[in-house]
């Protein structure tokens, strides 16, 4: 009988992977992959193990996710181990919610197997925690592929005006058009802001700035990277740890 495993492969890290994830990787008879796990995970398959890339870039997809959808319910049909793995968490801007519901409605058993989200990892690997007593009691993680400048738009950007940490992945290619819309909500010119490039990997690189200078700051730092705004961004002055090992 076949199994899906939809997988999180963690941020980068290939000791962030989960002691599951490690198991069913290892006994993978196919893996389906994309561009954000660490290519060093594939070489902890077994002989024989086959390999589909279907990779996507910050939002663009190299396949668009109905042809991943199908391509990962052919291999179920023709491999007994299969392993869906994805960047991160595979319920976070990963798309696993719709390749488990292609896979349940044609009757193929999975299993999801949670990762550990960039959306929380990389930012602690910068020395920034996402919460922190008595600065920040909540924090939200939103979609940056989105251009703020849309007119019909699903971020409610509006409710961003509280002192709550946002993180954006995705965002990049949108920072100057993020930085300026949350000026213009009201949040102050020299308010907190960081980039961090390849977090968890040996080229993490990490631009501390404002939402005025983070534009200018972040030049040159390569995908995939997010955005984390608000005043935890300061604690990395006595949080940093990575750069220092
Ligand atoms: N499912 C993933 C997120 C997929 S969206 C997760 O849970 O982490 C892809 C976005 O994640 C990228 O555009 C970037 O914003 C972020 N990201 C993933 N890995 C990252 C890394 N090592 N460093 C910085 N950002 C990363």
């Amino acid at each position: 009988m076949s199994k899906v495993y939809l997988t999180g492969a963690g941020p980068g890290d290939t000791e962030l992977l989960t002691m599951k994830a490690h198991r069913v990787i290892t006994q993978a008879d196919v893996i389906i992959y994309d561009r954000l796990a660490n290519p060093k995970i594939l070489e902890m398959t077994k002989s024989g193990c086959e390999f589909v890339y279907v990779g996507k870039e910050d939002g663009r997809h190299t396949l668009p996710q109905d042809e991943i959808n199908e391509v990962i319910y052919q291999n179920a049909l023709k491999h007994n181990i299969v392993v869906r793995l994805k960047g991160g968490d595979p319920f976070v801007f990963g798309r696993g919610g719709e390749e488990g519901v292609y896979l349940q409605e044609r009757g193929i058993v999975f299993e999801i197997i949670p990762g550990i989200t960039s959306a929380v990892s990389v930012p602690a690997y910068a020395g920034i925690p996402v919460t922190h007593r008595g600065v920040a009691v909540s924090f939200r993680v939103v979609t940056g592929h989105e251009s703020p400048n849309k007119e019909v738009s699903q971020i409610p950007w509006e409710n961003f005006k509280t002192d709550d940490t946002i993180v954006f992945l995705m965002g990049l290619h949108n920072l100057e058009k993020i930085s300026s819309k949350l000026q213009e909500i009201g949040k102050p010119k020299d308010y907190p802001c960081a980039v961090i490039s390849r977090g968890t990997t040996k080229e993490q690189s990490v631009a501390i700035g404002t939402l005025e200078n983070i534009v200018q700051r972040a030049k040159g730092l390569l995908t995939p990277a997010l955005i984390i705004v608000g005043h935890v961004v300061e604690l990395r002055e006595q949080l940093q740890w990575f750069e220092k090992n």
